[in-house]
């Protein structure tokens, strides 16, 4: 991963130039601004510019006036942060295991979630690729269910054609520095086309604050400051050419390593070790990661270390098996268990080459071979 600033360089420092010379620092122009570009570029009809991607999650569950005694079904494979800010709205996770080739939430595993206390839905678009919205949101309607979108690792993804973050109550995105569009610091928003879950939303991240010095409700403090607007608006106009190059890489990836393809979880019945590398199952994929699953995955790791290449797993540890959710509903996630102990993602940014990639696939294919012999 390399944060660096490239072609976007010139236009964040007149941006960042731009705000001091205002002095103005929090909800002015700038937020403004963007949340009307962003809301354009997601096809939606308001986003509300928040402090990082898990008050997004929180408060468009607050918003929706989903709290204590209300369980929210989502998966457990994720950054922890899409769980614990189910906790920090009041409400309980409960987990549904995924799905082996999508990777996120099945809609099987959701329906046998599903109880009493059931108040929304939480699919996360993990990686970059959707979850399976259509089916997802079917079972959501079907049981009254509130329907909010993890969108934090899928800017401008889409599933069969609709714009993530769109089709249910509301979606969440995070503009962590990595994130597929980052800030030079934290940010959130909240995307929605109800008009009045904006409204609340705009109210509860500012303390609840219906005027000046007029709380009408238990807000809280979650801003998109004018800094990081401006710089998220200097960087907006690059997201689509930032995301065909992730495509093509990841495209690229895929065709050098298609011969150790193994879509399945099945290598445990293999005989020989392999490596699975992601299907595409829908052409939105924004492929925030590149995550192939391998049984040897350490000595993977370590492999590619030795030749410089540097390698993260999303994720270790299943969220239900995290301390912070001892508290919750005991979950049965084996897929979640076995994919954990597999995972490691490859570079993969705009800024890398065609070449840095069959460099790192060779690498891979090359510790396949040696362990399939
Ligand atoms: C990054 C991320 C979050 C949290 O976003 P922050 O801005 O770091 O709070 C939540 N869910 C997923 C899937 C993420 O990748």
């Amino acid at each position: 991963m390399d944060l660096h600033l490239r072609e976007d360089a010139g236009d964040i420092a007149a941006a960042m130039r731009r705000v001091v010379d205002r002095g103005w620092f929090i909800l002015g122009p700038e937020c403004e601004a963007f949340e009307a570009e962003f809301a354009a570029a997601c096809h939606v009809s308001h986003a509300v510019g928040v402090g990082n991607g898990t008050d997004a999650l929180a408060l468009a569950l607050k918003g929706l006036g989903i709290g204590a005694g209300d369980e929210v079904v989502t998966s457990p494979l994720s950054a922890a942060f899409s769980a614990l800010a189910i906790q920090l709205a009041g409400a309980r996770p409960v987990f549904a295991d995924i799905d082996p080739d999508r990777l996120t939430i099945a809609p099987d595993a959701v329906e046998a979630a599903i109880g009493l206390q059931t108040a929304a839905l939480l699919p996360v678009h993990l990686y970059g690729q959707p979850a399976d919205n259509m089916r997802l949101k079917a079972i959501a309607d079907r049981h009254g269910l509130a329907f909010i979108e993890d969108c934090c690792q899928a800017h401008l993804a889409t599933c069969e054609g609709v714009p993530v973050g769109t089709l249910g109550h509301a979606g969440a995105f995070s503009f962590y520095p990595t994130k597929n569009l980052g800030a030079l610091g934290d940010g959130g928003a909240v995307t929605t086309n109800d008009a009045v879950l904006a409204a609340r939303i705009r109210r509860l991240r500012n303390g609840g604050q219906s005027d000046k010095y007029k709380h009408v409700e238990p807000g809280v403090n979650s801003r998109l400051d004018e800094l990081q607007a401006s710089i998220l608006r200097a960087r907006l106009p690059h997201l689509r050419a930032w995301t065909d190059q992730r495509r093509a890489l990841a495209g690229r990836y895929r065709s050098a390593l298609v011969n150790q393809r193994d879509s399945a979880l099945d290598m445990s019945k293999r005989t020989v070790p392999s490596l699975a590398v992601p299907p595409e199952l829908d052409r939105g994929h924004v492929y925030h990661l590149f995550p192939v699953r391998a049984r040897a995955r350490d000595e993977l790791q370590r492999h590619l270390a030795q030749r410089g290449i540097e390698t993260l797993i999303h994720y270790p540890i299943p969220i239900p098996r995290q301390l912070a959710m001892a508290a919750e509903r005991p979950a049965v996630c084996p897929v979640a268990d076995e994919v954990c102990d597999r995972i490691l993602s490859l570079p993969l940014h705009p800024g890398l080459t065609e070449g840095d990639v069959e460099f790192v696939a060779e690498a891979v294919a090359a510790f396949a071979h040696q362990w399939s012999a």
